[in-house]
């Protein structure tokens, strides 16, 4: 059994016309007009699969396809429309247009399964206009609340309880009020290692936990020339020990260990003068908690040896943490006994980014289906991926929802 990957493929390039961009990209922002239509198209699309539309407070949508016994808790797949400003066509798109695809398939075979099948698109997972990301999954599994979510303003002003009545897809179902029996999500990777291990298929055991730091370094401010050497208080010469610590922390916990130093402001940020103040970002990642808060432990120490040892003023404060997110074994084993059974080549990847699935993951079983995009490249008007590496994803996400929904 299999899904048709050129219809597949037709519906993302339909989709990805909705807001497309010069260099091949899509930019379709959460809730503004362009959000609408894709919304638009895609609920015709669950319309004419015969689905069911649901809407809940925060424009989470839900299609669903009913099975023999709908007093089961569907099995869900899904993700998100919106995009990046510069994003492309397949981050997000491709989880919800699998999910139909995967409908149309039953439709087109005639399969019945007794648990009900649903497909939904998640409000705002980029976090690009609005803040905090994964906003509707967010409030769906109640990490945080309605009244937050709509409080969110992008920088014009508009807020997100404006934007989704102006759109007209602030629904009437309390979101969470919805029971999911299991969730299963396909993503184009994001990264590189399948490309780079030349498999087709990634089968996600884990999402890495995150923990997000502002560190300020303080020195004194002095001309280049006529202040020697060992009189300086240099911000910046002390926050590259830091920085190069971040790395070396990273990598002593191997393989999930990340250290990142994104985002660096030094001022005065003049020639000839001594850098007095030094601000920079520390993003630290692991797949195991433990190992992540050992990474923690030892970046607060090195601080504060450095602290000692220079005198100067250091400061830092954690902005962020999320746990890492293991999903549940059932549902891996779901997407690892599919891929098998197609035969196709495939490694376990622990997903770097964050997913609707993380939070989908807090009120059900949830797995997550991972395909190669084109040198690792996402977030990016040029991220690409191939038509038979998405269909075969597709095919996985067919056989794994048809193992938890049961086919009659
Ligand atoms: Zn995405």
């Amino acid at each position: 059994m299999k899904i048709n990957g050129e219809r597949l493929w037709a519906s993302l390039m339909e989709l990805a016309k909705i807001g497309a961009t010069e260099k091949g990209g899509v930019k379709r922002l959460a809730l503004t007009d362009l959000d609408k239509q894709g919304r638009d198209l895609v609920v015709s699309w669950g319309k004419e699969a015969g689905m069911s539309i649901t809407i809940d407070q925060i424009g989470n949508v839900f299609m669903r396809r009913d099975g023999t016994n709908n007093a089961l808790p569907p099995v869900m797949t899904g993700s998100h429309i919106d995009t990046q400003p510069t994003g492309g066509k397949f981050d997000g798109n491709y989880g919800v247009l699998a999910g139909l695809e995967v409908v149309r398939t039953l439709n087109d075979l005639k399969i019945k399964t007794e648990a009900p099948i649903e497909v939904a698109f998640w409000t705002n997972e980029e976090g690009s206009r609005f803040v905090p990301v994964m906003m509707g999954s967010g409030v769906f599994c109640g990490a945080f609340s309605l009244e937050t979510a709509y409080a969110a303003r992008d920088v014009e002003g508009k807020s997100v309880g404006e934007e989704l009545e102006r759109i007209g897809y602030k629904g009437p179902q309390v979101p969470g009020d919805h029971p999911i029996g299991a969730y299963f999500e396909t993503h184009i990777e994001q990264g590189p290692v399948l490309e780079d291990a030349d498999k087709v298929i990634g089968v996600v055991p884990a999402v890495m936990g995150l923990s997000w730091y502002d560190c300020v370094v303080t020195g004194m401010e002095a001309h280049a020339g006529p202040t020697p050497m060992h009189l300086r208080k240099d911000a910046l010469q002390v926050s590259t020990r830091i920085m190069q610590e971040v790395v070396a922390i990273a990598n002593r916990y191997p393989p999930y260990g990340r250290g990142t130093v994104g985002m660096v402001q030094v001022f005065p940020n003049s020639r000839n003068v001594i850098p007095g103040e030094v601000k920079f970002s520390i993003d630290l990642r692991n797949v195991n908690d433990e190992l992540l808060n050992t990474m923690h432990e030892e970046m607060l120490a090195f601080i504060d040896k450095t602290r000692g040892e220079t005198g100067l003023k250091i400061s830092i404060e954690r902005v962020s943490y999320y746990p890492p997110c293991p999903f549940h074994p059932e549902c891996v084993d779901a997407v690892r006994s599919a891929t098998a059974k197609l035969g196709y080549s495939t490694m376990d990847v622990v997903s770097g980014a964050g997913h609707d699935a993380i939070y989908a993951a807090r009120l059900a079983p949830a797995g997550m289906i991972f395909v190669p995009c084109k040198d690792g490249i996402s977030h990016n008007e040029i991220e690409d991926a191939k038509a038979e590496h998405l269909e075969a994803g597709c095919n996985v996400l067919l056989h794994a929802m048809l193992e938890r929904a049961r086919v009659v």
